[in-house]
């Protein structure tokens, strides 16, 4: 008994051993790409590109992987791209994936690297995840001879959500064979967190971004002369003031207070004239929850809601939902979790802190639900340069340290999986 717990500690202490060397050879050669991933992102920062119209990015990504040796397949999911890279011991097949698509805002911030595409601009930070995602491809094809089974890269366009009726994104990649030929084991990705402090990361099990559902509901009512005969008509402005105050109630009266979720009403369009009864009115709103139990709940209540609230006024409506923007929650499987938190103990110490669920959205969720999927949280904040801002605003920017950090850390959180799979 004694023996084989000393034999097990033996084997752990050279496991670990093996690994600490590995993990100093990553953060060497990740720290040796400083400049490049620096000039990478300011690149890709420069020439932003809006969902399913990442074709230069695309061609950069390929190119780079090409050089760098590895079996890259274009056009998955329009610009997406697909790189394996198999080293050289068996093992099972982990993926990293990297979205590069940009939002349609314009930077403001004077910065060298300011985006010359205007009205586009990396505002989310897909040009340090695509960077980070070059960065491992890099370091991993240096050490590939080491390495058990193969790394699938997978590189995404239109996170941010396929435009009009557009299918894109990781759903689009997944119907066009992402996660076959080799079958994905396990797959792993990041996102920049403007509430984290730079040099940190953050990994836990369970929900970490929420589900969201786009709506756009058009409530029809009748047209009449507004000052002389409104009882001749039936009030679609009216009517929809009643469906909005009614369907909050789902989130303040249905749905358990600690079961988060938001129902927004965004836009709200109708009528024509001051003295004319709407006859039509449109709205457009967003669905987000953390539960899918709660989001078919919700979905079903906005119904209910509806029909009651319609009928009472003699009006109609119609409800949709935007399929290509329809992402479920994103969940950390939790065995993958408890697999890749000692790797990240190891590589980052302190800096590995809790991290923050929120009502933000990702599709990185439709790949977890074909295989066990971990999402980190990379730190990027640092009051000290002036980086606070958050995600989505036309002054967002990041510390690029996180460059290094992102690739060190993924480095090795892959190389570890790869050789101890749960
Ligand atoms: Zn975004
Ligand atoms: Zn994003």
């Amino acid at each position: 008994m004694r023996r084989s717990t000393l034999c097990g500690l033996m084997l752990a202490t050279s496991a670990g051993l093996g690994a600490q060397d590995r993990d100093a050879r990553i953060a060497k050669a990740a720290e040796a790409l400083r400049p490049r991933l620096v000039e990478t992102r300011r690149d890709f920062h420069r020439h932003p590109e809006l969902s399913n119209q990442e074709e230069r990015t695309s061609r950069i990504v390929a190119e780079r992987l090409r050089a760098l040796g590895l079996e890259v397949k274009t056009g998955v999911g329009k610009f997406g791209v697909v790189a394996l890279l198999k080293g050289g011991k068996p093992g099972p097949v982990v993926a990293y994936r990297a979205d590069m698509d940009a939002l349609p805002i314009t930077e403001v911030h004077e910065v060298p690297y300011k985006s010359q595409n205007v009205g586009v601009m990396h505002a989310c930070g897909h040009d340090a995840h695509t960077t980070v995602g070059l960065g491992i491809a890099e370091v991993l094809a240096g050490m590939k001879a080491e390495l058990h089974g193969t790394v699938k890269f997978i590189f995404q366009p239109a996170e941010e959500g396929a435009p009009g009726n557009e299918e894109g994104g990781a759903a689009l990649m997944i119907k066009e064979g992402v996660m076959e030929n080799p079958k994905i084991d396990a797959i792993f990705g990041l996102h920049t967190n403007a509430g984290l402090p730079v040099g940190t990361m953050s990994l836990k099990a369970g929900p970490m971004l929420a589900s969201v559902d786009t709506w756009v509901l058009t409530v029809r009512g009748k047209m009449a002369h507004g000052g002389a005969a409104p009882h001749q008509g039936i009030d679609a402005v009216l009517v929809s003031a009643e469906c909005i105050e009614a369907l909050q109630t789902i989130r303040s009266r249905r749905i358990d207070p600690l079961q988060p979720m938001v129902l927004s009403v965004g836009t709200i369009h109708g009528g024509i004239r001051d003295n004319i009864i709407a006859e039509e009115v449109r709205m457009e709103g967003t669905l987000r929850t953390l539960d899918p139990d709660v989001r078919a709940r919700a979905k079903g209540l906005m119904k209910e809601i509806l029909d009651g609230v319609t009928a009472a006024h003699g009006a109609r409506y119609e409800l949709s939902y935007r399929a290509n923007t329809a992402y479920p929650v994103t969940v950390n499987d939790a065995a993958l979790v408890t697999a890749t938190l000692p790797t990240l103990a190891r590589v980052l110490g302190p800096q590995l802190v809790p991290g923050p669920t929120v009502m933000g959205a990702e599709d990185f969720s439709f790949f977890q639900e074909r295989a066990p999927g971990a999402y980190l949280w990379l730190g990027v904040a640092n009051p000290a340069k002036g980086f606070t801002s958050g995600a989505h605003t036309a002054v967002f920017d990041l510390d690029e340290e996180a460059l290094v950090v992102g690739v060190r850390t993924m480095c090795s959180v892959l190389a570890d999986n790869l050789e101890h799979r749960p």
